[in-house]
This record gives C-alpha cells, sequence and structure tokens, in this order.
C-alpha cells in the first residue's frame, strides 16, 4: 500500500517571486479503496472560476491548469475516479474541497463543525473562501464529533479506515479544521493542512501566522522536533516538494 503526494493546486506569490507554492493532497491506497485526504479545486472550477479564485488570482500568480485538478491525476495514476471511495477533508476552503463533484461515489468524512462553518452564515473573513456549489451533488456526508479518543497526546477521532487514520481537530484557520494522521507501516504521518505555514517553515511574525492559521503553531513546531521519525505535512508545500523524488511512500 502507497500513499502518494499530490500538488492539486499551484499558487505562487506575486512578491517575493520565488515563494511558489502547491497544495497538498494525499492519496491513499487503503482496504477501504483509495481515500483521497483533500481535494484541491475541482474540473468545474476551472471552467467556471468561482470569485475567491478570481481574487486569488490578482493577489497570486495562479497557473490554473486543469491537470492539477485531483481527478486527473487519479486518472494518470492508472486509477478509476470512481476507485476514490473515500475523501477526507481537513476542512471545507475551496482549495480543500472544490474537486469533490469530481468524485461523486466517494463518502465526504469531515468535522461536523466543520460542515456547520460552511452552511451557516459567513462569521469570520475565511468564511468566505467556502464555495456552496462544491457539494451541491448531495454527496454521502459522514460527520464527526469530538470522541474523547486521543492520537499522540492530540484529542483526536479515529477515521474507519485501514491503514489507522485518524481525524486531529486544530481548530482555528476554519471552526471545525482538522489535521489527519496515517499510520506508514511503524511510523506516522502527520498532515496538518492549514493549521501551520508552508513546511512549518518561520517567515511570518506569530501575530499574523495565528491570525489566519490559528494557534497550533508553537506546539506543533514542539511536536515536530520531539518525533523526529514521524513526517509532518502542511496544507499548502514549497514546489520543489512535488519536484523532488519523494512523491509516495510506503505504508507496510
Ligand atoms: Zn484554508
Amino acid at each position: 500500500m502507497t500513499i502518494h503526494f499530490l500538488n492539486c493546486f499551484t499558487c505562487n506569490a506575486r512578491v517575493p517571486s520565488n515563494w511558489r507554492t502547491g497544495t497538498l493532497c494525499l492519496l491513499i491506497e487503503s482496504s477501504q479503496g483509495l481515500v483521497l485526504v483533500d481535494t484541491g479545486p475541482g474540473q468545474e472550477d476551472y471552467i467556471h472560476r468561482p470569485g475567491i479564485i478570481r481574487l486569488f488570482q490578482v493577489v497570486t500568480k495562479v497557473p490554473m491548469n486543469i491537470q492539477e485538478a485531483a481527478v486527473r491525476q487519479v486518472v494518470s495514476l492508472g486509477y478509476r475516479p470512481e476507485d476514490v471511495r473515500h475523501v477526507v477533508l481537513t476542512h471545507m476552503h475551496f482549495d480543500h474541497c472544490g474537486g469533490l463533484r469530481d468524485f461523486p461515489h466517494a463518502s465526504v468524512h469531515v468535522h461536523k463543525r466543520e460542515y456547520e462553518a460552511f452552511m451557516g452564515p459567513p462569521r469570520s473573513w475565511t468564511d468566505f473562501a467556502y464555495v456552496r456549489r462544491h457539494i451541491s451533488h448531495q454527496p454521502e456526508l459522514i460527520l464527526y464529533g469530538d470522541s474523547g479518543d486521543t492520537w499522540m497526546d492530540f484529542p483526536a477521532i479515529r477515521l474507519p479506515f485501514q491503514p489507522e487514520m485518524w481525524l486531529v481537530p486544530l481548530y482555528g484557520h476554519t471552526r471545525g479544521h482538522c489535521g489527519v494522521a496515517i499510520r506508514t507501516g511503524n511510523a506516522w504521518l502527520f498532515h496538518v493542512a492549514d493549521a501551520a505555514p508552508v513546511g512549518l517553515e518561520e517567515y511570518a511574525p506569530q501575530w499574523l501566522v495565528s491570525l489566519v492559521l490559528g494557534p497550533h503553531v508553537p506546539r506543533l513546531r514542539a511536536f515536530k522536533a520531539a518525533h523526529p521519525d514521524i513526517r509532518v505535512t502542511t496544507g499548502h508545500m514549497w514546489l520543489d516538494f512535488f519536484e523532488g523524488n519523494q512523491l509516495t511512500q510506503k505504508l507496510s
């Protein structure tokens, strides 16, 4: 079994021009079929761009290459779109769940706080990155609430997959934002999504980081330092991550 690391949305800063990032989605071969963690934007978003993408294109340089859509990459890896049986969402911003309609057969696993934030009236400026049409096909939703369990020292919710996977609430970037921990043989991959800056690196003042990403960055940095055996990834990674040779990881 294997995890594939996919860049499903390239987004480059205008200034500094060497800030080039991709949006990391994980395609996991599990005993329950393919599990996709986040989708990036969907094919339809390339044809009928939602306002939030047009805004992104003003502020950043977005190549908008439809080949980056998760479904296209699933097919080019030799799978069929319907092989993706489950989508786990870290949160429901357009760049993380826009591709749901490309996988109409998949069950969608998401924290219920996140779904409520997505469906409810906007309460903070980050809520404007929700695009309702992304679930207009009415997928089967599997909503999770806090369970009292823990993964490492984090409150966490066990997902129904083999290899072992946990939804790890890291609220802040959005009201129901979660990370996902995946067992990789004897170790773990901890995808903290948008709870931490690109590559967990330090390049912006702490107040700005907590405003945009939530309060977890110091703890996640300490966690990474204390657990060098655990691979930690973020929702947006430097583009050279995707150009490297670590685009798959064996699970067992
Ligand atoms: Zn986000």
